[in-house]
């Protein structure tokens, strides 16, 4: 198995939609005190696995943002554009990371449902059409995003030596932490269980049940 493609895999297809992105002022200190540690820490070389990785992650916050914006403007749950927000942010922190080590931004347009790679091209589709059949199919997919998303980074965690790079994925996880919670919750209220898809339920519980987590972390993940 290819060590640097996310855990799911579809073909090609195509889909336009057109939303700007926006942002939130915590968010933008939060990747500030993040990128402001990463300015302290020295570039070391990337291995091929490592710019793999943040060429996906890089797409994949772009996923998570696009489905939920386009789920906001079809159900105008709050949680979907707060969320959305937070993911662009996620996409800057992975942009910042790209530009510091000269690579190219795999993203050919920041137009929602557009990806360098159909693997993430087709999970867009995938969710989209599924999260628009009801807002309780749309808050399963938030969940599954945020699963995915914790899954994904467990694994480039696990293949990054660098330390600016563990701090990026640090901050990306425990924001997808965050994003958890908030749509398992959402589903709880209506009395829906959300078990996991791609990591194990105990997992998913143990992540939903503690507390809301607040600031940066270092790439031990511990508070910056
Ligand atoms: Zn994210
Ligand atoms: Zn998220």
């Amino acid at each position: 198995m290819a060590p640097t493609k996310s855990k799911f895999a579809f073909p090609i297809a195509a889909l336009l939609l057109a939303i700007p992105a926006t942002h939130g002022n915590a968010i933008a200190q939060s990747n500030g005190k993040v990128t402001s540690y990463i300015n302290t820490l020295p570039k070391q070389t990337l291995s091929a696995a490592e710019t793999a990785d943040l060429v996906m992650m890089r797409q994949e916050e772009k996923l998570a943002r696009d489905v939920y914006k386009v789920l906001y403007d079809v159900w105008k749950l709050p949680a979907f554009s707060n969320i959305a927000a937070s993911e662009q942010s996620h996409m800057d922190l992975c942009k910042f990371l790209l530009d510091r080590y000269a690579l190219p931004d795999p993203n050919p347009s920041d137009a929602v449902g557009i990806f360098k790679d159909a693997q993430f091209t087709h999970l867009f589709q995938v969710l989209v059409l599924f999260g628009i059949q009801s807002q309780d199919h749309a808050l399963v997919v938030g969940a599954f995003i945020e699963d995915l998303d914790i899954a994904d980074l467990d694994d480039t965690l696990a293949r990054s030596d660098n330390r600016d790079l563990d701090t990026l994925y640090q901050n990306l996880q425990l924001g997808s932490r965050n994003h958890l919670r908030s749509f398992y919750g959402l589903l709880a209220n209506r009395n829906l269980f959300y078990p996991g898809i791609v990591l194990p339920t105990s997992r998913i519980v143990s992540i939903a049940l503690s507390p809301h987590e607040n600031g940066a972390v270092d790439e031990n993940g511990l508070p910056l």
